[in-house]
C-alpha cells in the first residue's frame, strides 16, 4: 500500500505542500467513531484525534473531517496522531438537514465516481434518477448509472436507451450483482487510487454489488475486524473506506446510505404538509403565497395559525430546490452542446475523407 493507491493525487500533493515543513504527514480518513478517527497511510491504520484549535474552528463554521478526507497529522507515538488540518476536497457529499435549519454536514469526501444504482426489476424511477444525478453533480463526483438486476429484465436495451436520453453524457451500464461477469465495465472506474461510492434507493442492490466487487476480500475484511477486536478497540464489522482487491476503493457509510434526494418536491411537501394543506384553500391553484389575493397561507400567518418563520423557511427551501433544478438543466444542456459539437466535427472529418 502506498499513498498513491489511497488516492493521494497531485491535487492533494499540491495542497499538502505547505504542511510538509511542519513535520506533518498526510493521512486518509477511513472511518470515524465519535471523536476518534481512523486514518490510513502506507504504514497502516492510525488512531487520530482532533487538535483543539481545529475543533474550535470546525465548531465555528468550519468543517469536521469525514470519511474519504485527507488530513495533515502530527504523529504522537506509533500510529497515533493529532489532526491539525483538513486538505481541500475534490468532491464532497453534504447532508442538508431539511426543516427550519439548513445546516450542512459532510458525509463523504473525495469520491471520484458516484455509481447511481437503479433497479431493472420493473420499478425503475426516472424522476428519482434525475434527483440522484442532481445530487451527484452537486458533489463534484462524476456520475455513472448502473441498471442493476439485468437478469430480471426482458428489454434491457429499451430501458438503457430511455435512461441515456435522460442522462445525456452519463455512462449507463446494465449489470447484475448475481453474475460477476457483467461487472467488468466497473473496472475502469476502480483502478488503483480511485474512489467510488454507491447511491440509490434501498433494495436496488448496492450491498450486493459491493460484496461482489469485494469477492474474496470479504474474508480479509473479517480478519481485520477480528484483529481490532483482539486489541480491544471499538470496532464495527463494516469498513467505511473499503480497499478492493483490484486496487480501487469504495466508500460505504451509513451517511451515504441515508443520503436523501434532498430537494425532492415530495420531501418538501412532506416536511411542510401543514402549508400544503392550507394552500388548497388559496384562490389561485399556482399561488406562491407571496401576497397574491385570496391566499389562505398568508391569511393563516395573519391570524397566527401559521408561524411566519416557518413560511419563510418554506420559501427558502423551495427557492434552493429551483436553483438545483436549474443548475442540472444547465449542466445537461452544456453536455448536450459539447456532444453536438463533437458530432459536427466528426461529420466534417467524414466529409473531408470522402473528398
Ligand atoms: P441495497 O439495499 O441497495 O443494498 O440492496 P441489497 O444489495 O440488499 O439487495 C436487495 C435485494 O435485491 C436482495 O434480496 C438481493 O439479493 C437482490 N439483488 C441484488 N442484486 C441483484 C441482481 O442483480 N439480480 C437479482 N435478481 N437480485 C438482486
Ligand atoms: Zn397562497
Amino acid at each position: 500500500m502506498n499513498l498513491l493507491n489511497l488516492g493521494f493525487s497531485q491535487f492533494f500533493e499540491d495542497n499538502f505542500g505547505r504542511y510538509r515543513g511542519d513535520n506533518l504527514r498526510p493521512l486518509r480518513i477511513a472511518r470515524q467513531h465519535k471523536n476518534l478517527y481512523i486514518g490510513l497511510d502506507e504504514t497502516g491504520e492510525w488512531q487520530l484525534d482532533l487538535a483543539g484549535r481545529f475543533r474550535h474552528e470546525a465548531d465555528n463554521g468550519g468543517s469536521f473531517p469525514t470519511v474519504g478526507d485527507w488530513v495533515a497529522v502530527a504523529a504522537r507515538e506509533e500510529n497515533h496522531g493529532t489532526i491539525k488540518a483538513l486538505l481541500p476536497r475534490k468532491s464532497v457529499f453534504l447532508r442538508k438537514e431539511a426543516g427550519l435549519r439548513t445546516a450542512q454536514q459532510a458525509v463523504a469526501a473525495n469520491i471520484d465516481t458516484i455509481f447511481i444504482v437503479n433497479g431493472l426489476d420493473g420499478n425503475h424511477n426516472l424522476r428519482r434518477l434525475e434527483r440522484y444525478l442532481t445530487l451527484a453533480y452537486e458533489s463534484g463526483a462524476a456520475p455513472v448509472i448502473l441498471l442493476n438486476k439485468s437478469d430480471l429484465c426482458d428489454d434491457i436495451e429499451a430501458v438503457t436507451s430511455e435512461v441515456e436520453t435522460l442522462a445525456i453524457g452519463v455512462p449507463v451500464h446494465p449489470v447484475s450483482a448475481l453474475s460477476g461477469d457483467s461487472l467488468s465495465p466497473l473496472a475502469e472506474y476502480l483502478t488503483p487510487g480511485r474512489t467510488a461510492a454507491f447511491i440509490g434507493s434501498s433494495g436496488v442492490g448496492k450491498s450486493s454489488l459491493i460484496n461482489r466487487l469485494l469477492g474474496e476480500e470479504r474474508m480479509l475484511v473479517q480478519e481485520i475486524s477480528e484483529q481490532d477486536a483482539a486489541r480491544g478497540r471499538h470496532t464495527t464489522t463494516h469498513r467505511e473506506l473499503i480497499l478492493l482487491p483490484e486496487g480501487g476503493m469504495v466508500i460505504d457509510t451509513p451517511g451515504m446510505r441515508e443520503l436523501q434526494v434532498w430537494g425532492d418536491d415530495d420531501g418538501l411537501k412532506q416536511a411542510f404538509d401543514d402549508i400544503e394543506a392550507l394552500a388548497s384553500g388559496c384562490r389561485f391553484r399556482d399561488c406562491a403565497h407571496k401576497g397574491e389575493p385570496g391566499c389562505a397561507v398568508q391569511a393563516a400567518v395573519e391570524t397566527g395559525a401559521l408561524d411566519a418563520d416557518r413560511l419563510r423557511s418554506y420559501h427558502k427551501l423551495k427557492k434552493e430546490l429551483r436553483y438545483l433544478e436549474a443548475k442540472q438543466t444547465q449542466k445537461a444542456s452544456l453536455v448536450e452542446k459539447s456532444r453536438w459539437k463533437q458530432i459536427s466535427l466528426l461529420q466534417r472529418a467524414h466529409k473531408k475523407q470522402g473528398m
